[in-house]
């Protein structure tokens, strides 16, 4: 847990998010600024920078879990979504928790911008 990091105090619930679900190791949340009509982010209990500083399978098969379900609750399972993680700069990462987006409701793009 660190008291800089937003995603953190999500996890702690000191700051507010329109929470989904969760397991042991992952929260679900909506993106406060959504991309596609359905756009959730899930992110680790635990404080981990990014994908580079990520170590534990058991916590990343977790999210990659909780992404599918939040997914299916949102009705994206016969139509698809995306699932992406920002990494580091070039990735576009802006906060440094890891998180990954569920990005569904709309045709995506490929490649990406
Ligand atoms: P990234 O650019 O991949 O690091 O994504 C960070 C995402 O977090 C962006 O899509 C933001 O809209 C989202 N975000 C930032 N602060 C919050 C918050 N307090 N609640 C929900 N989503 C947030």
């Amino acid at each position: 847990m660190s008291d800089a990091c937003i995603f953190c105090r999500i996890v702690s619930g000191t700051i507010p998010a329109a929470l989904v679900a969760s397991n042991a190791h992952a929260v679900a949340f909506r993106d406060v600024h959504p991309q596609a009509p359905s756009h959730l982010l899930v992110i680790p209990r635990r404080h981990v920078a990014s994908l580079s500083e990520a170590t534990d399978g058991g916590e990343l098969g977790a999210l990659l879990l909780l992404a599918a379900e939040v997914a299916r609750a949102e009705g994206l399972e016969s139509t698809g979504y995306r699932v992406v993680a920002n990494t580091g700069n070039d990735g576009g990462q802006t906060v440094h928790h890891l998180h990954l987006h569920v990005l569904g409701g709309r045709a995506m793009h490929w490649p990406p911008g």
